[in-house]
């Protein structure tokens, strides 16, 4: 039987499953293999969110199907973050849908937007999740190179016209992942602009917007006049929260966006479980303290593992957001045999920079959400592999 189709044909290989292949066989050996390839918080999520989300699936009105766009407390509370963090004003009405994780939102943006063929400008480094959902929508991605020289932000005035022009969809993403790099306002306000001038849908994928320290605090595309013509923004309570496995997140901006996605969303799923948004809601309603104990914690995990790195001859720019490092291998190296050697030799997995696309080659994603001993335990293996030069 040959059932699968084209589309999920042509989805790319998942690089991820070959380390998590090697990691079940070095354990198998006995080898106390140390993951830092993960992109999900290893700390709780919070026990007041926990509490209320205990006390709404006691009642039994809240057993039954959400409305399709999201229930009103959810919507109202996204409203108010954005308020509250933005000053920005949103419609809870016709401007917020709710999602069951960012993730299912920006996969149905695609498909909500996009006709057969359209290109899609997608980061170069990205999350993978961009490229596939462009590819199951059959649109076809366009990368938008990412360079240290430019800080990850895409070079905009050196795109060229007729890419522009055929764009259907920009997509961006501050704090960002792999890179951990983070944006001014400015960045945004090129965005809009280009977008605007030729008329490119915009969205902007803040998952990790309340993941800051070093007094920065991450802006809003929303932020930018007119942003609302033509963005949206998606945002998730799963980083911030440490809330992954509950699948809850947001998209809010242009309304006719936002109806197109709603459209597609309807007709896929039915919402998210209602105590779920009602927790949530609380969420994002409190003053964000667990937050800010969680950004202090990466913060100074990241300090030591930039140290480390820099031992062994790796320099990085310490970033100021994420739970991410994004390094450069040593010289002498691929992306992909640097990451193997570091298995071999340390037992400690990171995720090689080519798996986010081409312009990762030469770089890697380590990720600090790791509990802190196993941190420092990785650091102290580290600090034993020589690098530069020594290359058998
Ligand atoms: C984790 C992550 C998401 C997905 O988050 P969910 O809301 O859990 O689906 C989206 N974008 C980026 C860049 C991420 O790292």
């Amino acid at each position: 039987m040959n059932v699968t189709s084209d589309r999920v044909k042509s989805l790319p290989p998942y690089i991820f499953s070959r380390f998590q292949q090697k990691k079940k066989e070095l354990e198998a050996r006995g080898v106390d293999v140390i993951d830092l390839g993960i992109g999900a918080p290893d700390l709780p999520t919070p026990d007041f969110i926990i509490e209320e989300m205990y006390k709404e699936a006691k009642k039994p009105e809240n057993h039954r199907y959400s409305p399709y766009k999201g229930c009103k407390e959810f919507r109202e509370a996204v409203a108010s973050f954005y308020q509250n963090r933005f000053q920005v004003e949103l419609d809870p009405e016709t401007e917020v849908l709710t999602l069951i994780g960012s993730k299912e939102g920006i996969a149905h943006l695609i498909s909500a937007v996009t006709n057969p063929g359209d290109s899609v400008l997608i980061p170069d480094p990205g999350y993978p999740v961009y490229q596939s959902a462009v590819y199951l929508a059959g649109a076809e991605p366009t990368h938008l190179p990412l360079n240290p020289q430019q800080g990850y932000t895409p070079a905009f005035e050196q795109i060229p016209a007729e890419t522009l022009k055929n764009a259907r969809l920009m997509l961006l993403n501050y704090p960002g992942n792999p890179t951990a790099a983070t944006a001014e306002l400015d960045t945004f306000l090129k965005a809009v602009s280009i977008a605007s001038t030729y008329d490119i849908a915009l969205a902007h994928d803040s998952a990790y917007n309340l993941v800051t320290f070093d007094g920065y605090e991450a802006p809003s595309l929303m932020q930018v006049p007119g942003a609302k013509n033509i963005a949206v923004e998606f945002g998730s309570l799963s980083k911030s929260f440490n809330m992954t496995g509950w699948r809850i997140g947001y998209v809010v901006g242009n309304q006719e966006i936002i109806r197109a996605i709603s459209t597609v969303k309807s007709n896929v799923d039915t919402g998210q479980f209602l105590p779920i948004q009602k927790a949530a809601a609380r969420a994002l309603t409190g003053d964000l303290t667990v937050v800010r104990q969680n950004n202090a914690i990466y913060k100074s995990r990241m300090e030591k593992m930039a140290d480390a790195l820099q031992k062994i001859g790796i320099h990085i720019e310490k970033p100021r957001g994420t739970f991410f490092i994004w390094a450069p291998v040593p010289e002498g190296y691929t992306s992909m045999e640097f990451a193997d050697r570091l298995l071999e030799e340390t037992g400690v997995i990171v995720t090689p920079g080519t798996a986010f696309g081409p312009s990762g080659e030469g770089y890697f994603r380590l990720s600090l959400s790791v509990p802190t001993d196993r941190l420092e335990e990785a650091v102290k293996r580290m600090n034993g592999l020589k690098t530069g030069g020594d290359r058998k």
